[in-house]
């Protein structure tokens, strides 16, 4: 699946947002992908959650583990598709574990799945996670990387649609100076929308 189609799928299910955002690294931005909005409708996250999985085919996966909430939709169709066990880690007084009873054996082969990729920040703590639980993670797949493919998370990682996304510091923001509010897209509630 190519970029393209990866964005009019988010296009046609109204979770390419435009307005005006503050991204988590702070920068604004007119647009954002809401991958909840896309993964609402399973037929989507079944139909992506394949695509993700072609990529990882011929590599034996016997997990996929996510980092919950944004990974847990996308983690579990990608695990479906490839026949495999699908785990997800959480964070416990801010440390990113696996907890519900969640074991890896020792070199079980793992695929870490996120829906996006910008810094790499949770997908690098999920890493961690398993592999101090004993785990041979063998590579890293989002739908979206934000980073440009820049995010290092030391294992190799693929994405379905890797954007440049045009953000600006808010001293730089055409629609800040308009006097216009910036929201966090990750917490709006649909009553704002
Ligand atoms: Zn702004």
């Amino acid at each position: 699946m190519k970029t393209e189609e990866v964005i009019e799928r988010f296009r046609r299910t109204g979770a390419l947002l435009e307005g005006h955002f503050i991204l988590s690294s702070g920068l604004h931005s007119t647009n954002y992908l809401q991958c909840a909005l896309l993964l609402q409708h399973p037929a989507e996250a079944e139909r992506i959650g394949s695509a993700l999985a072609e990529r990882f085919r011929d590599e034996r996966i016997e997990t996929v583990a996510a980092p919950a909430i944004g990974g847990l939709i996308i983690g579990y169709e990608v695990a479906r598709s490839l026949g495999a066990r699908f785990i997800w880690t959480e964070r416990e007084a801010g440390r990113m574990t696996l907890r519900r009873g969640f074991r890896v054996r020792a070199g079980e082969s793992v695929l870490v799945v996120e829906d996006v990729v910008t810094t790499g920040g949770s997908t690098r703590e999920t890493i961690d996670a398993l592999k101090e639980a004993g785990a041979r993670v063998v590579g890293a797949a989002s739908i979206i990387d934000r980073s440009g493919g820049q995010a290092d998370v030391g294992v190799p990682r693929v994405a379905l649609a890797t954007l440049h996304v045009p953000s600006v510091a808010p001293s730089a923001c055409d629609a800040c100076a308009r006097g216009e509010e910036a929201v966090k897209p990750g917490s709006r509630k649909s009553s704002n929308q």
